[in-house]
């Protein structure tokens, strides 16, 4: 990549958030943690990119679970590192609240940690022997921040833009607005003409496929708020997805309760899918919808009323 050697990308998958590591002379920092299930891989992973170097800081880019989840281990692991988040969401961590940190609605795990500081947007990070500033990335989760190395044009932006579309907008599924967020965080990072992205998921891309992102992800942020039938729905697909991932396999009754779950948890999320008559979702027969859709799609596979991960 055309970056310096200082500063690592360890590309995970869809349970996992990329981590980025930045060496310094006094020691390494890495962005974002992976999810609890792949912690021990993560660990691995960062004792090979660390090759003996202390670890001196954690930072989030957001505290979602696929995000925030090796913070634990990572901190049993290096006892002197610190932990630094977005300041949205210290409250919801020092309290540990999981239904304000959504890891309750979304079924999720994300090992308790505390963190030691807060960092807030409009500061500049000195990370890798480069300045990041720390910009807001409201939409997906009005609380994340992205970093961004002017010098390197190279930006780090969690769930706001992936090569292909970017992340739930959960904010609606609660009710909240999102939309109406994450188009202004689009014209943002189109405004910062990046010569690099680093995205929360998937593989670093660079050059004419920053601007094939950004033109389809801003394609994609009007249809979803024209529908948001369909963003309710592809939300649910992709918990499902995640969920199987973690789990390898899920009944009937896992995945209806899965469902349920979401939908008690999200009025947003239950306005949008509720029928022509406006009678709320019913959720067994929304989890054979989208496990039918999910098959189709190859994401999965149905045997004997059990959905197994084909990922
Ligand atoms: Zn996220």
């Amino acid at each position: 990549m055309g970056w310096p050697d200082r500063i690592r990308v360890l590309e995970r998958g869809w349970l996992s958030s990329n981590q980025l590591v930045f060496v310094d002379d006094d020691g390494a920092s890495v962005l974002d943690t992976g999810y609890v299930s792949e912690a021990d891989e993560t660990l691995r992973l960062l004792d090979t990119a660390l090759a003996g170097m202390p670890l001196r800081r954690i930072f989030n880019t957001h505290i979602h679970s696929d995000h925030a989840g090796g913070n634990a281990a990572l901190q049993a692991r290096h006892p002197g590192c610190r932990t630094l988040i977005p300041p949205g969401e210290a409250q919801a961590v020092a309290a540990w609240d999981t239904t304000a940190l959504s890891h309750d609605r979304l079924s999720q795990d994300c090992p308790r940690f505390t963190h030691d500081g807060v960092f807030h947007p409009g500061e500049t990070l000195h990370l890798g022997g480069e300045d990041w500033a720390v910009l807001p990335a409201p939409g997906h989760d009005h609380a994340m921040v992205m970093l961004w190395c002017e010098r390197l044009g190279l930006l780090a932006s969690a769930d706001a833009l992936w090569q292909r579309g970017f992340g739930v907008v959960f904010p609606e599924l609660d009710g909240v607005s999102g939309f109406a967020e994450q188009a202004p965080t689009l014209d943002a990072i189109g405004q910062l003409a990046p010569r690099w992205v680093v995205p929360g998921h998937g593989a670093p891309f660079g050059g004419a496929a920053v601007d094939e992102a950004l033109v389809a992800a801003r394609a994609r942020i009007a249809w979803l708020a024209s529908d948001p039938r369909a963003h309710g729905l592809h939300a649910l697909k992709v918990l499902i997805a995640f969920k199987l991932m973690a789990a390898r396999q899920l009944s009937r009754a896992a995945l209806t309760a899965i469902v349920q779950t979401r939908l008690d948890a999200g009025p947003g999320l239950r306005a949008a899918l509720a029928d022509s008559r406006g009678e709320p979702p019913e959720a067994a027969s929304l989890a054979t919808l989208l496990c039918a859709q999910l098959a189709d799609a190859g994401v999965l596979r149905m045997a004997g009323g059990v959905a197994e991960s084909t990922r």
